[in-house]
């Protein structure tokens, strides 16, 4: 807490009784200089009446003009003294600001880093001192001082490239939202969860350093990977009884496939589409544990988007429901080339059509339009269905995320289609969008870069 020195208290009190008693002598000496010139023409000193005259013009303005004085002078004082307080109010109130302020920076759990325009540490509060050690603040230095430091890198392994770093985007002036960085340690690796925002000059708007927020979530990630490993096992070893659930059902159905057995047959068939159904969830969750493993495997090369797509839906029409699925290719897209991997696209496509035959009414088209747009090729699911809620056209590609309209309608799912086709587009260095209408339908874009000859 700062607090004012005793000279500063003392002041405004010892000028302001100086000024006083200088205005009464000021007063007093010239009631005695109107004393003595009265006293002189009472006497009748010789010259005096010539005198006179000229000394009290004189001095009824002097009187007026030290009066005046003396009057300013105590109100500046007066308004000197208040000004003084205010500013020792100010002071105060700014020191107790200060405490409260560090008092929140220290006990924030976040690791805090402050740097300057240069990107030097200019200040570490407590938990990013204590909970990580020595050696985590000279990780921190070394990461923001080196920002080309192989030592800390992105979620994927991408080594964060100089100028990168959260702290670096944030002197650029962008804000930087919790974005995951691994910090590789002695075989060890340590992962963060960083924010980062630029601080500015109140007056110039420039940016005059920043302030980056990191989250240790090393024991989450832990977690994370254990439910995965679990999903991922549980979804592997329930195929194969699946498996024989399915080819068992199929047999006895073919054996108990006559008019005597009507219920039997019902029954198996019954089985049947469970076992179909199940099947495909634990499909999703195997992808989806790949995805997040990072083991999807990838195999790109340049395929021509509008012949890929026809073929696949020439192979899915042998399926009824597929037959309402009409392709149009638009002027001048017979021929664009991207680079994709043929099985993620199949899947994309796939996922999209399959949603676009769920959420609308049997025997309404769905179309398929292909288009260039400027450098990059866009694949249309378009449907005349129910459509999707304006508040939750972005949740949607959110991992188990439905629609309450598609909750209410009875449509079996789990939410994961859309979260693998948005992953898989991204693999295929892809995007995604959809517009919507609420009970007239959905389109669902995908864009993929062109392979420009
Ligand atoms: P689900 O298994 O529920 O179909 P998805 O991940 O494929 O899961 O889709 C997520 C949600 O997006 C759906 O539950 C639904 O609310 C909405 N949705 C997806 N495609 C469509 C569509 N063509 N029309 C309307 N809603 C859709």
């Amino acid at each position: 807490m700062i607090t004012l020195s005793p000279t500063r208290q003392h002041f405004s009190a010892t000028a302001s009784s100086r000024l006083h008693r200088g205005a009464w002598l000021g007063v007093v000496l010239v009631v005695l200089w109107l004393g003595f010139i009265a006293y002189l023409e009472m006497n009748l000193v010789q010259g005096a009446v010539a005198i006179v005259p000229n000394h009290l013009l004189m001095a009824a303005p002097m009187a007026v003009g030290v009066a005046v004085l003396a009057f300013m002078l105590s109100r500046a004082n007066g308004s000197l003294a208040e000004q003084n307080g205010k500013l020792a109010r100010a002071e105060r109130a700014a020191a107790r600001l200060a405490a409260e302020l560090e008092t929140v920076l220290q006990s924030i759990t976040e690791l805090l880093v402050v740097t300057d325009q240069d990107g030097r540490v200019v200040r570490v509060n407590q938990a990013f001192a204590t909970q990580a050690g020595e050696g985590l603040l000279n990780l921190g230095r070394e990461g923001v001082q080196q920002s080309g430091s192989s030592s800390v890198t992105r979620e994927d392994g991408a080594v964060i490239p100089r100028g990168e770093f959260p702290h670096e985007r944030a002197l650029a002036g962008e804000t930087v939202e919790n974005e995951t960085i691994v910090a590789h340690r002695e075989g060890a690796q340590v992962y963060y969860l960083v924010s980062a925002s630029p601080i500015r000059d109140p007056e110039t708007g420039q940016v005059s350093g920043a302030v980056t927020l990191m989250r240790d979530i090393s024991s989450l990630k832990r977690l994370e990977r254990l439910k995965d490993e679990f999903l991922y096992t549980v979804s592997h070893e329930l195929r194969t009884p699946l498996a024989v659930i399915r080819g068992y059902a199929e047999l006895s159905l073919s054996s108990a496939d006559h008019p005597a057995d009507e219920t039997s047959s019902l029954a198996l068939r019954r089985i049947l589409a469970e076992v179909d159904q199940m099947s495909g969830l634990l499909e999703q969750m195997l992808q989806i544990a790949r995805l997040d493993a990072g083991r999807m495997p990838i195999d790109a090369a340049e395929v021509d988007l509008a012949q890929l797509t026809a073929a696949e839906l020439n192979v899915l029409s042998i399926t009824p429901e597929y037959a309402r699925v009409v392709l149009n290719l638009e002027e001048g897209t017979r021929r664009l080339i991207c680079r994709l991997d043929r099985v993620a696209y199949r899947q994309v496509l796939g996922n999209l059509l399959s949603n676009a035959l769920k959420y609308s009414p049997a025997k309404s088209p769905v179309v398929v339009r292909i288009s260039a747009v400027k450098d990059q090729a866009v694949v249309s699911v378009s449907d005349c269905g129910s459509g999707i809620p304006e508040d939750e056209l972005l949740l949607i590609f959110e991992k188990f995320y439905r629609a309450r309209n598609a909750v209410n309608s009875g449509n079996i799912g789990l939410g994961l289609g859309l979260y693998i086709t948005g992953r898989l587009v991204d693999l295929l260095s892809g995007r995604i969008w959809v517009e919507s209408t609420l009970g007239h339908g959905s389109t669902f874009h995908v864009a993929f870069p062109l392979v420009l000859a």
